[in-house]
């Protein structure tokens, strides 16, 4: 690998680093109704405002001992790790597709269901505004790629009509809700992103890992429901960027054959 290759890795992975922030920031005041633009960052504890040296991704974490330089009071782990996470995924993006406006737009698709995945993990909740960020966003790639708008179309229709029929459906059949109504928008929103084909593959996926979460939750003993957003992120962005893995899918009879 070469040195300007190098460089570039390390700017996309800092440029990670502070979305990755965003998204802890995002993903604490979203739930609360707080503002996440203007408003300054302060200490959850002491409300202390957080000053140049309590800003930095990653390091002001590990410098501070996992502690707040202030109150002392003990800072989540989740923080840096969401930092990391986020940061490695832009690397793998721009290793993928370069430094393009597609790997961009991927890059914010990510942001926007982290933000997803956190928040459902500990509010079990999908934020009406990331549906908001979420649908231009996905109208912009596939003008960026050129898919036809009529897949687009169709893809949207089918994803919210499978939507609410599993929404309406079990409530109908179980007499409590098993879908909520956020799950529900976001089918739509993912519908937009995945295009028509795509789609049982995305549902697939999100029943395979969704049955992981529950497992999880239940071992964890974290009560009996559990948040279906993060399955759901995780799968809407691997059909999204995984092409070939969609492919897979639908060839898999030629394969056991
Ligand atoms: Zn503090």
């Amino acid at each position: 690998m070469d040195t300007v290759t190098l460089l570039y890795i390390l700017f996309v992975f800092s440029v990670g680093l502070t979305f990755g922030s965003f998204v802890t920031l995002a993903s604490y005041r979203l739930p609360l109704g707080e503002d996440i633009a203007i408003k300054p960052s302060r200490c959850p504890k002491c409300e202390t405002k957080l000053k140049f040296l309590d800003l930095w991704p990653v390091l002001s974490w590990a410098c501070n001992k996992g502690k707040c330089r202030h109150c002392k009071a003990p800072v989540s782990a989740r923080y840096p790790l969401t930092e990391l996470v986020t940061a490695a995924m832009f690397v793998a993006l721009y290793l993928y597709y370069g430094l393009t406006l597609q790997s961009t737009l991927l890059a914010m698709l990510w942001v926007a269901l982290m933000i997803m995945i956190v928040v459902d993990l500990e509010h079990y909740i999908i934020p009406d505004q990331l549906h908001y960020v979420l649908l231009p966003l996905g109208l912009g790639y596939h003008a960026t790629i050129h898919t036809p708008s009529e897949d687009v179309l169709h893809g949207f229709l089918l994803a919210s009509g499978i939507g609410l029929s599993l929404h309406y459906g079990y409530r109908y059949l179980r007499h409590k809700e098993g879908l909520g109504f956020g799950d529900v928008k976001f089918f739509a929103v993912a519908g937009v992103w995945l295009g028509l084909k795509p789609i049982v593959p995305f549902l697939f996926f999100s029943g395979i890992f969704g049955i992981v979460t529950g497992l999880l939750w239940r071992i964890l003993k974290k009560g009996p429901v559990f948040p279906f957003g993060p399955a759901l992120a995780v799968a809407l962005f691997l059909c999204v960027t995984c092409p070939l893995l969609t492919n897979l899918f639908w060839n898999i009879g030629q394969f056991i054959k």
